[in-house]
């Protein structure tokens, strides 16, 4: 095969094994990579029912067939696991050299089983790997283990590491690679946790198989070209995603005190010309030239990136007005590995848990010594934060007396930074997303707000789906960056190209859609076997609050979702997937998209429609 290596790294951490297999070019055609990769892996290896955290799970690092070529923005992998937040299928992009030396080494996906008996550090280099005792890494921050980790290879290895929020099981711990690039939201930190996984590190030197090497040389030296090009781009360097902080308050939609409002009265403080005055510098992920991570000092020991939805769920979400202690509060996370927007979230619903006096603990909005220290409580389990840590939707239950109405998460995965009070179309693609109310597949408020806010019309589903299967299927299993087409109009035929100079195939883009939705209704049916009896159409329903809890200031103040509107469009959404009014796949959906295995599977579980 050419584009793809062809080969997998098992690794039995319980046995200090590591066997690379070869898989079939069906795999590679039928699934792409990343995404597709690990949910076929995980759908087929994955025992129903099992303790995500328990060695019984399996922890994916999978890349896609134009990883490690330099292409521009492709240095991503994903990580994928049965996730312990959500209790179904759970992953997240990181753009990290990782996913470049994995691939040189040899490696489309890493596959992690069982438990190591103490904390280790795999080590991947070519087709060696190797275990090491990791004892004295353990406790270190991610920013620490990392560095360290970097003085005993090469300057050029590839590293991703869990922190403290990791070690201790905290169910929104994620994995981090070069001081802040995280990835994983729904807890794939605790899973490596769990396994006692302190780190990987990959090195590799092998030429990965391009069919055509000088169109791929090429290629790749006009996308870049082509990129500077872009009208947006300079501005982009500038602000990258912070921008929309403004965008988000002058269209209420930025989350503030929990998502109670949609503006903030400090957001000029936090916004892109906020940032642009005490940043330092631009990083990003490797083999990238639109470098979106802000670099700014913060208001304590160092320097941390900004983007737009660390800065709203650290910022506006809990009453902060100071972005340098928002940088502050960021850059603990970072080095503890908690997912930032879930923090936030669970910060504000601790906030406002205080203020309705539902708990004994005071934590005030805005406050920024007692927000930090109650992310170290969370990070290490300590009183109240050990209670937050296993999420806000059993926190919410825990709390009880009607807090679940303002806990806000889809399945258990915490909203992300937009408020969809007046959004019908992004609280649809919260709703639906394939691991729980993430924006990154549908994100579709921007366009949403041009079309206008009211309406609950076919055109806003039709964008949700066209969303989803594109960067939600076809970018997540190519791991690409969706930036340069989301942000700067970069031509999506620039990937038909880049496919057909690695793999030799001719893929056009409805073939890549057709496998897209492949990849999404296997992730549904996962969900499906997952929750069998107890799934229920309930699941796809934004968080309460949207449908309640009017806004209360700002231009769009009164504004609530409509619930028999969204129920609707909801039915609707189900009709045009192929899926059956309980939001279950039909049959005859899942076999067209060459899904009959799984759906024979799944019939033992569920009754399928035809
Ligand atoms: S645009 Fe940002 S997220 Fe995308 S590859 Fe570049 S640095 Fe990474």
């Amino acid at each position: 095969m050419f584009g793809w290596t062809g080969v997998f790294l098992r690794v039995d951490l319980t046995r200090n094994e590591a066997v690379a297999e070869s898989y079939d070019a069906g795999m590679a055609l039928n699934f792409i990579g990343g995404r597709g990769f690990a949910a076929k892996i995980l759908w087929d290896e994955l025992e129903l029912g099992i303790d995500a955290l328990s060695p019984e799970n399996k922890l994916i690092f999978a890349a896609g067939p134009l990883t490690g070529f330099g292409l521009p923005n492709s240095g991503k992998l994903v990580v994928a696991s049965k996730s312990p937040l959500t209790g179904s299928y759970g992953d997240g992009n990181i753009g990290t050299s990782a996913a470049v030396q994995m691939r040189k080494a040899g490696y489309d996906a890493v596959i992690i089983e069982g438990k190591a008996e103490t904390p280790v550090v795999l080590h991947v280099k070519n087709d060696v790997a190797e275990f090491i005792d990791a004892q004295d890494f353990w406790g270190l921050n991610s920013f620490e283990a990392e560095a360290q980790l970097k003085l005993l290879y090469e300057r050029t290895a590839g590293v991703v590491s869990i922190g403290p929020a990791g070690e201790n099981l905290v169910r929104f711990a994620t994995v981090v690679s070069q001081e802040g690039r995280a990835g994983g939201r729904p807890g794939m930190g605790a899973v490596m946790g769990s396994k006692n996984l302190k780190a990987i590190v990959f090195e590799g030197d092998n030429e990965i198989p391009a069919a055509y090497p000088e169109d791929m040389k090429e290629l790749s030296a006009a996308g870049y070209r082509e990129i500077l090009t872009k009208p947006n781009f300079s501005f982009w360097k500038r602000q990258g995603t912070v921008s929309t902080v403004e965008w988000s308050q002058e269209n209420s939609a930025l989350p503030t005190c929990n998502f109670r409002e949609g503006v903030f009265e400090n957001a000029d403080k936090i916004g892109g010309f906020a940032m642009e005055k005490i940043k330092v510098g631009n990083r990003g992920c490797p083999q990238c030239n639109m470098t979106c991570g802000n670099v700014v000092k913060d208001s304590g020991r160092g320097e941390t990136e900004l983007d737009y939805e660390n800065i709203v769920m650290l910022g506006s979400n809990i009453g902060l007005g100071n972005l340098k202690q928002v940088a502050a509060l960021n850059r603990v996370a970072d080095e503890l590995g908690l997912d930032t927007i879930s923090l936030g979230n669970v910060l504000g619903f601790a906030m406002e848990a205080s203020e309705k006096r539902r708990v004994p603990e005071r934590i005030h909005w805005g406050k920024f010594k007692e927000t930090k220290a109650l992310i170290n409580d969370i990070a290490y389990r300590r009183g109240f934060g050990d209670v937050l840590a296993e999420g806000v939707q059993t926190a919410a239950a825990k709390v009880g007396r009607g807090a679940e109405d303002w806990a806000m998460h889809v399945k258990g995965l915490e909203v992300s930074a937009y408020d969809c009070h007046a959004a019908p179309a992004m609280a649809l693609s919260y709703a639906t997303s394939s691991i729980g109310a993430h924006h990154k597949d549908a994100w579709v408020i921007h366009w949403e707000v041009q079309f206008g806010r009211e309406s609950y019309s076919e055109e806003k589903i039709n964008k949700v789906i066209e969303m989803q299967r594109l960067r939600g299927g076809v970018f997540e299993s190519l791991t690409v960056c969706r930036f340069p087409y989301a942000e700067l109009g970069f031509e999506l035929e620039w990937y038909t190209k880049y496919l057909h100079a690695a793999t030799g195939r001719k893929m056009p883009f409805n073939t890549l859609i057709y496998d897209a939705d492949k990849i999404l209704n296997l992730i549904r049916a996962f969900w499906i076997r997952e929750y069998a009896s107890n799934w229920t159409r309930d699941m796809d329903f934004p968080p309460v609050r949207w449908f309640k809890d009017p806004l209360t200031e700002g231009p769009l103040k009164g504004s609530m979702l409509d619930a028999l509107k969204y129920n609707v469009m909801l039915k609707k959404y189900y009709r045009k997937r192929g899926w059956d009014e309980r939001g279950i796949p039909k049959k005859s959906t899942l076999k067209k998209l060459g899904l009959s295995d799984e759906a024979n599977e799944l019939e033992q579980y569920v009754q399928l429609s035809e």
